[in-house]
């Protein structure tokens, strides 16, 4: 049984060397060992790669949605000044700012 060395130049103790393991698959008439088969690695970077934007695109919409949170709480507390500084002028009921706040609260949290 022929003993084919993986033809890999690895980076080993401070110099360039051959991977030299056991190779059992062949590349464009040269062997490799499973760790430095260049078509198993683009597939396995490529895994690498769909799993990391994948964690990415979660990270993104964690925090797309935070900044929708924050910007609906800025915008009920603006509009609880406008209503309260319009009240003092028009000196209506404050009825309808706590109506008003109940139904953003309910908006928010059904999102
Ligand atoms: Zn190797």
């Amino acid at each position: 049984m022929p003993a084919e060395m993986c033809v890999q130049r690895v980076w080993r103790d401070h110099s360039h060397r051959t991977c030299g393991k056991a190779a059992r698959l062949e590349h464009n008439g040269e062997w490799y060992c499973e760790t430095h088969h260049p078509p198993t690695r683009v597939a396995k970077d490529a895994a690498k790669d769909a799993q990391r934007n994948a964690e990415w695109e979660a990270v993104r919409a964690f925090n797309r949605r935070w900044r929708d949170i924050v910007a609906a709480r800025e915008a009920v507390i603006q509009a609880a000044k406008e209503w309260g500084s319009a009240e003092e002028k028009d000196g209506e009921s404050a009825t309808d700012l706590a109506l008003a706040l109940v139904v953003l609260r309910e908006a928010e949290q059904a999102k």
